[in-house]
Parts: C-alpha cells; sequence; structure tokens
C-alpha cells in the first residue's frame, strides 16, 4: 500500500492517514506496528466508564483532556473504597479509587450467589473473574443471605450491562468494543447553534405571516432536515392556523 507508507492505519477506524498517530503513554512508540489516531483515542475515554479510556492494545488505563494530551494512569495510593494500595485511576469528591472500585461504582450490577442463588448488588466488578457470562467466577464476596464468602456471576438481566471495554477477554467483546468507539467516533456531533435557531424560526413566522406558504414549507423542511421534530411541528402547525385564517 503506497499511500499508506509515509502515514498509517488506524487500528480502530482502519482509515489510512497522516503521520503523527497518537503516541499512548503505554504502547505507543514510533515503530510499533499497532497505531492509533487521536480521534480514536479520544473517542475511546469518552466511550469508557467515566471518562477512563483503555488501551486497545495493553489495556492500560488513560485519560484525554480537552487539549488532547494523553495522560496514563500511574498514580499508586491507597483507594478510598477499599482501603487498598493500588492503580488509581480515578477520584470521587477528591478521593482516589482504584479501577475496581471505579467501575464497581459507576456500573453498579446485580449478582447471583452461587450457594443459594440470592441476587444482591456488588459494588466490585465481580464479572472480571468469569470466564464466560454464564459461569461463576474465581474470587469470593460475602453473600447478605447465606452468611458465607461464595462466588458469584452477573445476574442475568445485568449481564448486557457490562461494559464491553472491561469484559474479560475470554468473553469476546472486544469487536463490540471497537466498533462502539467506531460508531462514537463516527457519530455527528449534535451541536445546536441557539443563534442559528433563532434566526430559522424568526425568518419562518415572518415568511409565514408575510409571504408564500411554500416558503414556509421550505423552511419548515429544513427544519426537519436538522432534527428539529417538534419545531418544524408547531410551525407547521402555525402556517396552517394562517392559511385557515387567510
Ligand atoms: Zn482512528
Ligand atoms: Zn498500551
Ligand atoms: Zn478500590
Ligand atoms: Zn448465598
Amino acid at each position: 500500500m503506497e499511500a499508506s507508507e509515509a502515514g498509517f492505519t488506524c487500528a480502530i477506524c482502519l482509515d489510512d492517514l497522516p503521520p503523527p498517530p497518537a503516541r499512548l503513554p503505554c504502547c505507543g512508540s514510533s515503530s510499533s506496528t499497532i497505531q492509533y489516531c487521536a480521534d480514536c483515542v479520544a473517542a475511546v475515554c469518552r466511550n469508557g466508564v467515566g471518562g477512563v479510556g483503555r488501551c486497545p492494545t495493553c489495556r492500560a488505563y488513560f485519560t484525554v483532556d480537552s487539549a488532547g494530551t494523553i495522560t496514563q494512569c500511574e498514580r499508586q495510593d491507597v483507594c478510598a473504597i477499599c482501603r487498598q494500595g493500588r492503580l488509581i485511576v480515578a477520584e470521587h469528591r477528591g478521593h482516589p479509587l482504584c479501577d475496581a472500585c471505579h467501575f464497581g461504582r459507576a456500573v453498579p450490577l446485580r449478582y447471583e450467589c452461587a450457594n443459594c442463588s440470592a441476587v444482591q448488588h456488588i459494588p466490585h466488578p465481580m464479572y472480571r473473574y468469569q470466564r464466560t457470562p454464564h459461569e461463576f467466577g474465581t474470587t469470593s464476596w460475602a453473600c447478605h443471605r447465606c452468611g458465607d464468602f461464595t462466588m458469584w456471576r452477573v445476574a442475568q438481566a445485568d449481564a448486557a450491562r457490562v461494559p464491553a471495554a472491561d469484559a474479560p477477554e475470554s468473553w469476546g467483546r472486544r469487536d463490540e468494543w471497537l466498533a462502539q468507539v467506531r460508531a462514537q467516533r463516527t457519530a455527528p456531533a449534535r451541536g445546536r447553534s441557539p443563534a442559528l435557531d433563532f434566526v430559522f424560526v424568526l425568518s419562518f413566522l415572518v415568511s409565514a405571516y408575510y409571504f408564500e406558504r411554500y416558503l414556509s414549507a421550505l423552511l419548515g423542511i429544513s427544519l426537519l432536515f436538522r432534527n428539529e421534530l417538534w419545531e418544524a411541528f408547531f410551525l407547521a402547525g402555525v402556517a396552517y392556523e394562517r392559511r385557515r385564517r387567510g
């Protein structure tokens, strides 16, 4: 591929792009065969729980600020919830949170006890210890009903809520994760400009009162194309009212 010789192919969006690729602090050396573009890296963070992204190559945690600077989460500290010295990926009201407590807090899920089948909420990503979504995990947690430290699996009703980015590799959701990131990246920014909306509405009203209703219809259609459905219906009602009276 001659076109990509000077540039690189992003491993997420698969576009051939001009250099430079995004420099991931974890495995982003320029000689790396797997490269990502800056837009995809930012989308990985938007898709990630609480703005924390994971490197698709090595699963390191990172964040991206508004200037596009990528920072790998490397701080080791005592987590405010589990009280263990661990890698800190986020903060809650100024208190450091480890990755497990961050995910457990941000995505609360219910789990089923292997011993008594009770279902309870566990604020820890217990799905990480499950080889498949249906098998019980390999790490214990206290059951409120049978009182034992037992094994758990995510409740069937909550299985779909396990973030694709954080599901174990053996669950086979990697492609789904990257597809989500691609979709996030290409989704049009639904930016509404209040000034433009005002001009649209004003010109519609003026045309409805003083000019032809065909012009009004044209403006109504352009509003529809901007996905402002309720405004379009409202204005269509105004135009209809004008026509009925006139
Ligand atoms: Zn990309
Ligand atoms: Zn990495
Ligand atoms: Zn913790
Ligand atoms: Zn139990």
